[in-house]
C-alpha cells in the first residue's frame, strides 16, 4: 500500500536534544511530503519541532494525486482479495488432485483383484 512508508531516525537534534525522525504525509493537502520531526512530537509532554523537508506542491498536484492514492490503493485491495482467490482454488485444486490419485490407486487394486479371481475361476474349470 502506498501509505506504508519508511520512518527513519536522523542525526538532526531537536530543541530537546532527542534526534528528529523523518516521516511522509498522506493527508490531502500534503500527498507524499517529507518532513521531519522529533520523536516525540505531538505526545503528551513533547516538543513541537517540526520542518517541511520537501517544498509544497502545487494546487494541481494536490487535488490529482489523493484521487489517485486512492485509485491505487482500492487496487491493491482487489489485488489481495485476488490472491486471495487464486490461493482457495489451488487448494480446492490440490485436493481434487489428491483424491484422483488415491480413486486411480482404489481403481488399480480394483483391476488386480478381477483380473486374479477370473484367473482363479479359470484354473478351476
Ligand atoms: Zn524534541
Amino acid at each position: 500500500m502506498w501509505r506504508r512508508t519508511s520512518e527513519y531516525v536522523v542525526d538532526d537534534l531537536c530543541h530537546c536534544g532527542r534526534n528528529s525522525i523523518v516521516k511522509t504525509s498522506w493527508t490531502n493537502l500534503n500527498p507524499g511530503r517529507r518532513y521531519k520531526a522529533c520523536t516525540k512530537f505531538r505526545e503528551v509532554g513533547g516538543c513541537h519541532y517540526f520542518s517541511w523537508i520537501d517544498s509544497p506542491m502545487c494546487s494541481r498536484a494536490q487535488q490529482i494525486i489523493p484521487g489517485l492514492l486512492k485509485r491505487i490503493n482500492k487496487h491493491d485491495n482487489e489485488v489481495v482479495k485476488l490472491k486471495d482467490e487464486v490461493q482457495k482454488l489451488e487448494d480446492v485444486v490440490e485436493k481434487l488432485e489428491n483424491e484422483l490419485k488415491k480413486k486411480r490407486s482404489r481403481d488399480r487394486w480394483m483391476w488386480t483383484v478381477l483380473v486374479l479371481s477370473w484367473i482363479v475361476v479359470y484354473l478351476m474349470m
